[in-house]
């Protein structure tokens, strides 16, 4: 491997004097041409020009116009500085800021932001393309128009809804999609939704996915190939188990200092203040809940009920940090830009980061679950004991973070075990959840569960304890 020698005096390349007229008629006020290694930032109008003129895109360039050692093969530099040009990408999530402003800065022209929040004032503090004016604006419009203004050349659609008001014909426009988003639920379905739209006859049907998520210090990102690496729903049981669980768990037994704070907010609530709505922002309410959470732990022998768990699990919050957030979505976009161009191999197919013990990186192959119920074709066992009333299953059910269902409907091939709707069915069904599970269904036999929340269903081998 040859490198030119990297030095002060070191001659300019021809890369880098490339498309710059000689100034005759003096410096333009626009562009300020470099004619010497002193290079200040300015910000040029950059409009009408190609990625190769602008001081901007200096370093994009010295990537993009040399063909390094871990190349594609048929890396074609020429090529490679027009190609971004017509990259689609999607992006979306709580990463978004980050993930926008890295894509535009990476050399992306075509980008497409779908984002269903409405910009607070507690988004300030990190989300850096959001003022104080931009309050209650849609975050995917405010920071599309922001990066677009900034970033000359890029084009930024925003659409302010949810990923799922779109289906596989909308996502069958990009050749990327990049997420940052927050929630286990979303993730799923995006996950779910591109590897459903494969088709083995059309390799544009496969979508690379980047994945990305934070929580305080930590964070990952991972390149998925739907169908071909592992999977988000793959890797599901990766996860800590999640703070809501079933109603009867919170009426009843209370494990958890969570559990609690739910009871309050959930049913405590709804039952005193019949007509009032539990306001999450309002530090009166915040702290009734909180006191009611404190008495119950208190009977029940659970500590660690804090006004700020409180505050946490009423508004659902996942601790973000707003230097996490950068790491992750700078390692997502710098995978955004080695899968479109080719220019070094990409990730193989997750980085987990962790910063919260000291630091610590890691990257590993995780490997496909042949009985992942998106990408797998085989029912997953599940060891189930027959005494468990059908309620209790359903109840555990919701505890596992490889399942994570609210809602479900359950059925087997030869009865409907337990039904949400419609109501008819629902009355009908709703008697088995009192009955066990060894008279509602066999050792071996698979149940499948279908939930609002899964774009997939779930089927489950009963195995008897
Ligand atoms: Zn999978």
């Amino acid at each position: 491997m040859q490198r030119p020698a990297e030095s002060p005096a070191a001659p300019k390349l021809p890369h880098e004097t490339l498309n710059r007229e000689p100034s005759t008629a003096g410096p333009s006020p626009a562009v300020p041409l470099q004619s010497s290694s002193t290079h200040t930032e300015q910000l040029p109008d950059i409009a009408a020009m190609t990625i190769s003129d602008s001081p901007r895109w200096k370093y994009l360039n010295r990537i993009l116009s040399r063909k390094g050692p871990f190349a594609d093969e048929d890396y074609d530099t020429e090529m490679q500085k027009t190609f971004l040009d017509d990259f689609k990408v999607f992006g979306a999530g709580g990463l978004g800021c980050e993930i926008l402003k890295n894509l535009a800065l990476s050399g992306f022209k075509d980008i497409h932001v779908i984002d269903m929040d409405t910009i607070d004032i507690s988004n300030l503090n990190r989300q850096f393309l959001f003022r104080a004016s931009d309050v209650g604006q849609p975050k995917a419009t405010v920071a599309a128009s922001f990066v677009m203004n900034r970033v000359k050349g890029v084009t930024i659609t925003p659409y302010y809804g949810a990923i799922q008001d779109k289906g596989q014909d909308y996502y069958m426009q990009f050749k990327l999609v990049i997420c940052g988003l927050d929630s286990v639920e979303a993730r799923r379905w995006i996950n779910a939704t591109l590897v459903d739209m494969v088709d083995n006859n059309n390799p544009e049907s496969l979508k690379p996915l980047i994945d990305g998520g934070t929580e305080g210090f930590k964070g990952q990102s991972r390149v998925i190939l739907p169908t071909l690496t592992s999977c988000y729903e793959c890797s599901l049981d990766m996860l800590a188990p999640r703070a809501a669980v079933p109603i009867c768990t919170l009426a009843t037994i209370p494990r958890q200092p969570a559990h609690c704070v739910e009871w309050a907010s959930m049913l405590e609530w709804p039952r005193v203040f019949e007509d009032k709505k539990l306001d999450n922002d309002d530090p009166e309410h915040v702290q009734w809940v909180y006191e009611q959470a404190l008495k119950r732990a208190q009977e029940f022998n659970i500590s660690g009920v804090t006004y700020s768990l409180t505050q946490g699990v009423i508004k659902n919050i996942i601790p973000a940090i707003a230097s996490t957030n950068s790491i992750i979505a700078g390692s997502c976009c710098n995978e955004a830009l080695k899968i479109a161009t080719g220019a070094n191999p990409y990730l193989n197919n997750y980085m987990m980061y962790i910063g919260n013990e000291g630091i610590y990186t890691h990257t590993f192959e995780h490997e496909k679950k042949p009985d992942c119920p998106v990408c797998g074709n085989l029912a997953t066992d599940y060891t189930v004991d027959p005494e468990w009333t059908l309620e209790e299953f359903i109840d555990r059910l919701g505890e596992k973070p490889e399942v994570q269902i609210k809602k479900p409907t359950l059925v087997t091939e030869r009865r409907k075990l337990y039904y949400q709707g419609p109501p008819q069915l629902n009355e009908q069904t709703r008697p088995n959840l009192e009955k066990k599970m060894k008279d509602l269904v066999d050792h071996g036999e698979e149940i499948a569960i279908t939930d609002p929340g899964l774009p997939f269903s779930l089927r489950l081998n009963v195995i008897f304890s």
